[in-house]
């Protein structure tokens, strides 16, 4: 999958103009507030996404301008394609290959895009919550259908949760809770399954990504964590009874705490490098490094799925790595299509192939 062209129109700083982009890296280069990570947004959009900053519509469209269009020129699936967002005041307009779309979410698996910026620190820096949602993501890309299991298990979770609020009142209602508690364990299992095995699969990448960027300093190891011991997790069975009984016999316990004590919304994933956990060992770079291994690796597993590279866009990741690294990621990261901003000049001098934009007030410039 490679970009050919962007436009942009009234869309945010940016001047109206096209770039066309080279194949392989393309790095945009600039000052601070220039427009650099409002380029990378823009192709973020044009892959079907929202924006990775939470920026609502009408904060896209540029100051004085009634209006913002995007568009790109991009080939996939053997052909030459199209996608276009027109963002007008209180209204949107989406065109893929010509033809009206009623969302967005339409050019989502057309121009396919994994991104990095800032804000995903957050997947080594926060809590559980963002780590099961990073994995959950990744895995809606290649499986679909997971989307479906996930909603059911929640509804499902909520109706027990709600019984066991009501029970203490109405002690009547502690039989229904049985049906519940099956239902929940096998929905459950699946999810933890699921997960489990996607992130073996990413920490195979992610590890081998992570020895080429450290030059083989660092292990990078990335392990599911679940409320299900590892020895149940080996069949579907076999989770699924850990978890009813579970349920069953710390019955009392939910009931005191009012939720649902075990289960995949219960659970994490452990990062660390050379044995130690990243969130309270890891340095910056370190963080970084393993947050753009992890998005690589879920860039190959994509690829792997679909048989068509999707585009990769780095924001603002080579400071606080040091040149060794940011070598690495300029010219090792392979056949792929690369979009990376930067602000100091000495880096893109690492660059060896690939092109150069250099972004002013909104203006680029090849
Ligand atoms: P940094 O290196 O600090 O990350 P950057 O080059 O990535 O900088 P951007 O985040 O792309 O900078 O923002 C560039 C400028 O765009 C900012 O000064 C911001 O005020 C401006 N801007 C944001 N939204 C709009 C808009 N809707 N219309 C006009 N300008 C905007
Ligand atoms: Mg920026």
């Amino acid at each position: 999958m490679r970009v050919t062209s962007l436009r942009f129109e009234g869309f945010r700083n940016l001047e109206n103009s096209e770039i066309r982009p080279c194949p392989g890296v393309n790095v945009i280069y600039g000052t601070n507030a220039q427009g650099k990570t409002n380029l990378v947004e823009a192709i973020w959009l044009l892959s079907g996404n929202r924006s990775f900053r939470g920026a609502k519509d009408s904060e896209l469209i540029g100051f004085g301008s009634d209006h913002a269009k995007l568009h790109a020129d991009f080939f996939s699936e053997g052909r030459e394609q199209s996608a276009e967002i027109v963002y007008a005041k209180g209204k949107k307009e989406i065109l893929l290959n010509g033809v009206n779309q009623p969302s967005t979410s339409a050019l989502l698996g057309r121009l396919c895009a994994v991104v990095f910026s800032p804000e995903h620190l957050s997947l080594v820096k926060s809590g559980p919550s963002e780590r099961r949602s990073f994995i959950d993501g990744a895995v809606c890309q290649i499986k679909p259908s997971f989307k479906e299991a996930l909603s059911e298990y929640k509804r499902t979770l909520a109706q027990r949760n709600t019984l066991l609020k009501d029970i203490p009142a109405h002690p009547e209602l502690a039989d229904t809770l049985d049906a519940w508690d099956i239902r929940l364990a096998s929905l459950g299992a699946g999810i933890v399954r699921i997960r489990m095995k996607y992130v073996e699969r990413l920490c195979e990448c992610a590890s081998r990504y992570h020895d080429g960027i450290s030059h083989g300093r660092e292990a990078l190891e990335i392990s599911y964590s679940s409320t299900i011991p590892k020895e149940y997790r080996a069949s579907a069975d076999s989770a699924r009874d850990y978890m009813l009984n579970y349920m069953q016999k710390n019955r009392r316990e939910d009931l005191s705490a009012g939720f649902t004590t075990i289960g995949p919304h219960r659970d994490d994933i452990d990062i660390t490098i050379n044995g130690g956990s990243v969130r309270t060992f890891g340095s910056q770079g370190q963080q970084r490094s393993c947050v753009l291994s992890m998005k690589i690796a879920e860039e190959e597993l994509i690829k792997l799925s679909v048989s068509e590279e999707p585009l990769v866009l780095l924001d603002d990741v080579l400071s606080e790595l040091d040149s060794t690294r940011q070598e690495f990621l300029l010219n090792e990261i392979g056949d792929r299509q690369v979009f990376i901003t930067c602000c100091e000049a000495a880096s893109v001098e690492r660059l060896k192939d690939g092109k150069l934009f250099k972004i002013n007030g909104g203006r680029i410039e090849a």
